[in-house]
C-alpha cells in the first residue's frame, strides 16, 4: 500500500540541458523504505500526478532519495519540476511499483534502457554490485538515447565496469551518426552478437519507451528466452 508523504528538494542540478536531477529528504515519514525500481507519484497541483522512479539505491541512505527527469515533453509535469526550487516540499505516493529485483536473481543479469529510464536500473544495479555478497552475478549495461548530448550516468557506469563491479556497459545512439561516446543504433542491437549460450540463465530488465521495450522484447523471444526471465517497466 503506497504511503502519502512529504519531503524537500534538497539539492537540483543539471545533467544535461534537458534532464534534471533532484535530491529530496524526507520529511513525513522520516525515512523511505522502497525496493531498487520502485517510482514515487508526485502530486503536481490541480489534482494531477506524474510518476518518477527512484534513482538512488537505498544502500545509500533511507532519509534522501533522487530522481532524474526529462524535462523535453515540457508538459504539466515537467514545468512543475522545472520550477521548484531548492527548499520547496512535495507531497507524493511513495514506493510504488512491481518492477523490482527478483528474490532469486539469475548469474546474468542483462540491464537495458533507454533516456531516464536508466534511473531505476541504476539503483537495482546499485544494490547488486555495491552489495559484496552478490559479487559473483554479471552485470551487463546496455543504455540508448537519442542523441549524445542526452546520455547520463556515463562516468558512473564506466567506472563500475572499470573496477569490474559491471561486466559490460555499451552506449547507443539512435539519431547521431557518429557519435564519440558509444555507437550509432538502438540498444537491442546488443542482442544480435552477444553469446546466447548464456541466455538460458538469465533475467532482462527493460525500462523506457514502450516501442523499444517491445522491440526489445521480441527479440529476446526470438533469442529462446523465457517471458518469465523479462522484467519491465513502461515510462510512456
Ligand atoms: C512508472 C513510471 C515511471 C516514470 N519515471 C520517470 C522518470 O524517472 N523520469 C522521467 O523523466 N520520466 C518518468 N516517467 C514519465 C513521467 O511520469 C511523465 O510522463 C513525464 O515527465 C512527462 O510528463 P509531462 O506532464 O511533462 O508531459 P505530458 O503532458 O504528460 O506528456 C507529453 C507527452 O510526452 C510523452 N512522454 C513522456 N515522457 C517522455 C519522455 N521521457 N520523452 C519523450 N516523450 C515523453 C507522453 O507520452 C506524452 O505523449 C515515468 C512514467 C511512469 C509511468
Amino acid at each position: 500500500m503506497p504511503i502519502n508523504a512529504k519531503a524537500k528538494l534538497i539539492e537540483k542540478k543539471n545533467l544535461t540541458s534537458k534532464i534534471l536531477f533532484f535530491k529530496f529528504e524526507m520529511i513525513d515519514p522520516e525515512v523511505i523504505n522502497f525496493s531498487p525500481g520502485q517510482y514515487i507519484s508526485i502530486d503536481i497541483g490541480t489534482g494531477a500526478r506524474r510518476e518518477y522512479s527512484i534513482a538512488s539505491s537505498p544502500l545509500d541512505d533511507n532519509k534522501t532519495f533522487e530522481i532524474v527527469v526529462d524535462t523535453s515533453p515540457h508538459g504539466v509535469g515537467s514545468q512543475f519540476l522545472e520550477k521548484l526550487q531548492t527548499g520547496s516540499e512535495i507531497s507524493f505516493l511513495g514506493e510504488i511499483g512491481s518492477f523490482i529485483l527478483p528474490e532469486v536473481l539469475a548469474p546474468n543479469l542483462f540491464f537495458i534502457g533507454t533516456g531516464t529510464g536508466i534511473t531505476p536500473l541504476k539503483s537495482m544495479i546499485e544494490s547488486i554490485v555495491l552489495n559484496v555478497e552478490d559479487d559473483n552475478l554479471n552485470v551487463y549495461v546496455y543504455y540508448g538515447t537519442r542523441t549524445q548530448e542526452e546520455v547520463i550516468y556515463k562516468e558512473l557506469f564506466e567506472k563500475y565496469l572499470s573496477e569490474n563491479r559491471i561486466d559490460d556497459y555499451k552506449i547507443y545512439i539512435s539519431r547521431d551518426d557518429n557519435p564519440t561516446d558509444g555507437k550509432t543504433g538502438y540498444v537491442g542491437d546488443f542482442i544480435d552478437t552477444f553469446d546466447k549460450s548464456v541466455f538460458p540463465d538469465s533475467q532482462f530488465f527493460i525500462c523506457g519507451n514502450g516501442n523499444m521495450i517491445k522491440t526489445v522484447e521480441e527479440k529476446l523471444l526470438q533469442a529462446q528466452v523465457n517471458s518469465s526471465q523479462i522484467f519491465y517497466e513502461k515510462y510512456y
